[in-house]
C-alpha cells in the first residue's frame, strides 16, 4: 500500500479544508475570543512564515511558555508544519530547571505569554541558544521588557503570509514536538514526539472505545498545553474539526465551571486535583453541566469516591485513564466491557476506578524483578512495561535512557497489578511503595480511601523510617473548609477496609499538600516535612 507519511500538516490542513466554519473559543488575558478554523489556519500559516523569517529551520526547536489558548494552538501546528520542533515548556519549573531545559533543547525562538515574561526575564542571561523572543498578547504593542530581540506575536502574524506553504519534505519519523518530564532526582528528562507518533495517538483518541472524540465534541483541555501536549487534545480536536474551548490563564474551579456551562463543553481532561476542586464548585448548584459527556482524568489515581460523586451527584460520566509524558500520553483507559454492564454498581465502579485496559496499538506487560511476567490475578505486583508507535524510545541526549528503555520496552517505574481481564491497577510509583516488615503497602489505596471520608479534601500517604518495621505509613490530610475530623476518626474510617498493619501510624493535618509542577502530590517534599 501507499507509503504516505503520517504528519501533522495533514491535521491542520484537514481542519482548514473541511471544518473552516467550526470554532476555537479562547480565553486570553483580556477576555474570550472566537475564531473559526479558517482564521486559525491562516494565522498558523502566517506564524510559520514569521518563524521562517526569524531563521527557524528544519529540526530547530521552537519553545512555548504559555497557557491554553488559541495562540498556543497555532504554535502547536506552525512549528511542526514548517519542519521545526515544538518544545512546550512547563511554566511552573524552577529557574534552574527552566534554564536547563531551554539550553538542553537548544531552543532557537521562545514564544512567551505576556504575564509569564518575568519568569523568562529572570533567567535570560543564562540562556545560550535563544535568538528571538516573541510575546503572546492581545496587543500588537510591545510591553516593557529586558528580553531582546523581542517581537510581538500579533504583529508577526499580521505581517506574515497567510498562504505560506508548509514543508513538503517532512518524514513521518521526524521530530514534531518535545516535552521535559520531571525526574525524582536530577534534571528533567526530554521526550521527543514524532509526527507519526502524534498522528497515531490522535487516531487512538478518536476510537469509540477510548475517548471517542469526534467532530461533534466541544473539547476543553484543562490539562496544560505544556504537559504532554495537553494529552493530545489539541491535535485530535483539530484533526476532527471538533470545537475547542481553551480556558486560558489562571484556571480556577469557578472559571472551569463557567466555561463548561457557557460553552456547552462535552469533554474535558485534567488531573484529579482539578476535578476535586471542581466538585466543590459544582456543589453550589448553579452550573449547567448537562452537555458534558465525559471527564477524562489521569496523571494521578482518581479516587473512587470522586468518580462516584461525579456520576451519581452530577450525572457526569467519568473516564479514568493512564499515561506518561513518555507515552504521548494515552496508554490505558478504564471502560466497562459489554458483559460487565450488568454487574452491581460497586463492582462497576471498582473496574472503572482502575487504570484500565491498554488502548489498541500498544503492548504492555507486567514483570517482576527477574523480568518474568507476573500472574494476571489482580494480586501479583510488578513493573509496567510498554511499547508501541507513540512510546518514546529514549530520553533526549540523556544517559538515563539506559535505565528506562531496555529490549524495546519502556520501563515505567509504575508498580501495578493486572487482572484476568487485562485491566491494570497502579499500586504506586516504585519509590513510593511502603515496605513494612517486609510486606508492601500501597499508598495509593490508602489515599483513595481517605479521600472518600466526608471531611477530607485531599490525602497523601508516605513512608517514614521505622526502627522495627523499616517503614511505616503516615497520612497527610487536608480537610474540607468548615469540616472537622480527628486522627482517631480518620483511622476508624480506614479500619474496616484494611488489614491492621496497613493503617497509618499517624495522621498529619495540613493546610495544603505540596504538589509538583503538573499537580501531583510531591511526596519527596512531604517526606521532608513529616520527617523534620
Ligand atoms: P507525567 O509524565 O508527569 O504525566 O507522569 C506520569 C506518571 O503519572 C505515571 O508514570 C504514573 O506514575 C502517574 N500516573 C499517570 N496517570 C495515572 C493514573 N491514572 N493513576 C495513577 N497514576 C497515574
Amino acid at each position: 500500500m501507499m507509503d504516505t507519511p503520517l504528519t501533522l500538516v495533514s491535521l491542520i490542513e484537514r481542519a482548514e479544508k473541511y471544518f473552516s466554519k467550526k470554532e476555537v473559543i479562547s480565553r486570553t488575558h483580556t477576555g474570550i475570543q472566537h475564531f473559526t478554523y479558517e482564521e486559525i489556519g491562516k494565522r498558523t500559516r502566517a506564524l510559520a512564515s514569521a518563524l521562517k523569517k526569524l531563521g527557524v529551520e528544519k529540526g530547530d526547536r521552537v519553545g512555548t511558555f504559555a497557557w491554553n489558548h488559541h495562540r498556543h494552538l497555532e504554535a502547536y501546528f506552525a512549528a511542526p508544519s514548517m519542519g521545526a520542533v515544538l518544545h512546550t515548556i512547563n511554566i511552573r519549573l524552577s529557574p534552574e530547571h527552566l534554564t536547563y531545559i531551554i539550553n538542553h533543547a537548544e531552543d532557537k525562538v521562545l514564544l512567551i505569554d505576556i504575564d509569564l515574561l518575568p519568569l523568562i526575564e529572570r533567567v535570560k542571561d543564562e540562556l545560550t541558544s535563544v535568538k528571538a523572543f516573541i510575546v503572546m498578547s492581545d496587543e500588537k504593542e510591545l510591553p516593557e521588557s529586558t528580553l531582546s530581540p523581542l517581537y510581538s506575536y500579533e504583529q508577526l502574524v499580521s505581517d506574515g503570509d497567510e498562504n505560506f506553504e508548509y514543508a513538503t519534505d517532512i518524514d513521518e519519523n521526524d521530530p514534531a514536538g518535545m516535552c521535559y518530564t520531571s525526574a525524582t532526582t536530577g534534571k528533567p528528562k526530554g521526550v521527543v514526539y514524532t509526527h507519526r507518533g502524534i498522528f497515531l495517538h490522535s487516531m487512538a483518541l478518536s476510537m469509540a472505545d477510548t475517548a471517542a472524540i469526534s467532530e461533534s465534541d466541544r473539547v476543553m483541555p484543562v490539562v496544560p498545553m505544556f504537559h504532554a501536549n495537553a494529552w493530545g487534545m489539541p491535535f485530535v480536536s483539530t484533526m476532527l474539526g471538533a470545537t475547542q474551548v481553551l480556558p486560558g490563564p489562571m484556571m480556577t474551579p469557578q472559571i472551569i465551571a463557567e466555561m463548561i456551562d457557557k460553552y456547552d463543553v462535552t469533554i474535558s481532561a485534567g488531573v484529579p486535583t482539578i476535578w476535586l476542586g471542581l466538585l466543590q464548585e459544582l456543589e453550589k448548584g448553579i452550573y449547567d453541566t448537562s452537555h458534558l459527556r465525559a471527564i477524562l482524568c489521569g496523571g494521578s489515581a482518581a479516587p473512587k469516591s470522586m468518580i462516584r460523586s461525579y456520576e451519581t451527584d452530577f450525572n457526569i460520566p467519568f473516564i479514568h485513564a493512564y499515561g506518561m509524558t513518555e507515552t504521548t500520553p494515552i496508554v490505558t483507559l478504564a471502560r466497562l466491557k459489554s458483559y460487565q454492564t450488568d454487574l452491581s454498581e460497586e463492582e462497576r465502579l471498582d473496574i472503572r476506578s482502575r487504570q484500565g485496559t491498554v488502548v489498541p496499538g500498544l503492548d504492555i506487560k507486567v514483570v517482576d524483578e527477574n523480568g518474568d511476567e507476573v500472574e494476571a490475578d489482580g494480586e501479583a505486583m510488578g513493573e509496567l512495561l510498554i511499547r508501541g508507535p507513540w512510546i518514546a524510545d529514549e530520553y533526549y541526549k540523556d544517559d538515563r535512557t539506559k535505565d528506562a528503555f531496555k529490549d524495546g520496552w519502556l520501563y515505567t517505574g509504575d508498580v501495578v497489578t493486572i487482572d484476568n481481564e487485562g485491566s491494570i491497577k497502579i499500586v504506586d510509583r516504585m519509590g513510593d511503595l511502603i515496605k513494612s516488615g517486609g510486606e508492601w503497602i500501597s499508598s495509593v489505596d490508602l489515599e483513595n480511601t481517605l479521600m472518600a471520608h466526608p471531611a477530607i479534601f485531599e490525602a497523601a500517604v508516605i513512608a517514614v523510617p521505622d526502627p522495627k518495621w523499616q517503614e511505616r505509613p503516615v497520612a497527610c490530610v487536608v480537610l474540607k473548609p468548615d469540616k472537622l475530623a480527628t486522627e482517631a476518626e480518620v483511622l476508624k474510617f480506614l479500619e474496616p477496609q484494611f488489614a491492621k498493619w496497613w493503617l497509618p501510624d499517624k495522621v498529619v493535618f495540613m493546610k495544603e499538600i505540596p504538589k509538583t509542577s503538573v499537580g501531583k502530590f510531591l511526596k519527596r517534599d512531604l517526606r521532608e516535612i513529616v520527617n523534620k
